[in-house]
């Protein structure tokens, strides 16, 4: 089987969720790498250092400086002629292209696989994660999203692929680039963080999630999560929510404080090494999956345990 794996990359360097794509698509059969944007030859270069690579295809257009599902999809489409099974990491960016890929293939899309069984045989999460479904896929072409947590990453040297310039044909008109508001910050990436400390709605406000929370993250050298209710209130943008709907994170430790711990928020966090549960209700359904519970308020309980770190 030929996959052909997207890179996601910011026009400089790879980003690390890649090389967890690479993993899956490695156990699925042969790898070629998809470099699409614009003036990022050291991304493919980058690429074609990672082992096991066969080849990797460069589209180098203004037109692919952002990754555009409506720009991308079509770009896919004219390679998987030649591809078996196209992959993408379970980020943003992947769950955007990849449906649309499927849909113009119209191919079922296997999402955010945690395991490869066989070249056409997954296991995926359902029911929010309370459940693993093994599912094979008999399309003729597969579609597939991979939970970048569940893979180790590939290694970045010692491969030495082909680098195979592709013309991009046709750009889209069906979206524009606007702009990208990214929220800049000095703490570690949520996806990547050894270590979270989240927020629930319990905070009440933005001022007292700033005054309670990242007093605690920035001393323990933390990302900042959240929980949907936190973030629908507004405390944090949402680039900050952990769950089923937001990103999903297997931090060493995660400490979730004034979370309830609903099932779509578990369905982001449950597979951290160590849970720390901060909440003053004693039934609250967290400390089910918590290792290290403390029942209190966490008014009192936070500062005090920020001040003794
Ligand atoms: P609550 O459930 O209100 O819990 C607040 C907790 O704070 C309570 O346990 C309370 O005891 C505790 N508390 C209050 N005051 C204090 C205090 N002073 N000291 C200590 N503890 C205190 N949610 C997500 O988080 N992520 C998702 O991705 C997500 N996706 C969803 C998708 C769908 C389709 C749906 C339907 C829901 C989704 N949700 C998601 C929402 C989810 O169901 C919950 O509503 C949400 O997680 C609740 O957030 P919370 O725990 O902050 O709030």
């Amino acid at each position: 089987m030929k996959t052909l794996v997207w890179v996601e990359h910011d026009n400089v360097s790879l980003k690390e969720a890649t090389l967890s794509a690479v993993t899956a698509a490695a156990a699925m059969g042969e790898v070629h790498l998809l470099v699409a944007g614009h003036a990022c030859r050291a991304v493919a270069d980058a690429a074609a250092a990672i082992p096991g690579v066969g080849i990797v295809h460069l589209i180098d257009d203004p037109a692919c400086a952002h990754p555009l599902a409506e720009t991308i999809a079509p770009l896919v489409v004219a390679m998987m002629r030649h591809h078996d099974a196209f992959v993408a990491p379970a980020t943003s960016t992947g769950r955007d292209i990849a449906p649309r890929v499927a849909a113009l293939l119209d191919v079922m899309q296997v999402s955010d696989i945690l395991s490869v069984e066989g070249p056409r045989i997954f296991t995926r999460p359902i029911y929010a994660g309370s459940a693993i479904a093994t599912v094979e896929s008999l399309d003729a072409k597969l579609v597939v999203t991979v939970r970048t947590i569940a893979f180790d990453d590939a290694a970045t040297s010692g491969g030495n692929a082909v680098i195979a310039v592709t013309p991009s044909g046709m750009a889209s008109d069906l979206s524009r680039f606007v702009r990208a508001d990214v929220a800049a910050s000095d703490r570690p990436d949520l996806a990547g963080a050894q270590i979270v400390v989240s927020g629930g709605r319990a905070m009440k406000d933005a001022e007292t999630f700033a005054r309670v929370i990242l007093p605690l993250a920035d001393r323990l050298g933390a990302a900042v999560g959240a929980s949907r209710a936190a973030v629908d209130a507004g405390f944090v943008s949402n680039d900050h929510q952990v769950g089923q709907t937001g990103k999903v994170v297997a931090p060493d430790v995660y400490i979730a404080i004034g979370i309830s711990g609903a099932i779509q928020h578990l369905a982001g966090m449950k597979d951290s090494k160590t849970i720390v549960a901060i909440n003053r209700d004693e039934d609250a359904p967290i400390f089910q999956i918590a290792d290290i519970g403390l029942v209190a308020d966490l008014f009192d309980a936070v500062p005090d345990l920020t001040r003794k770190l």
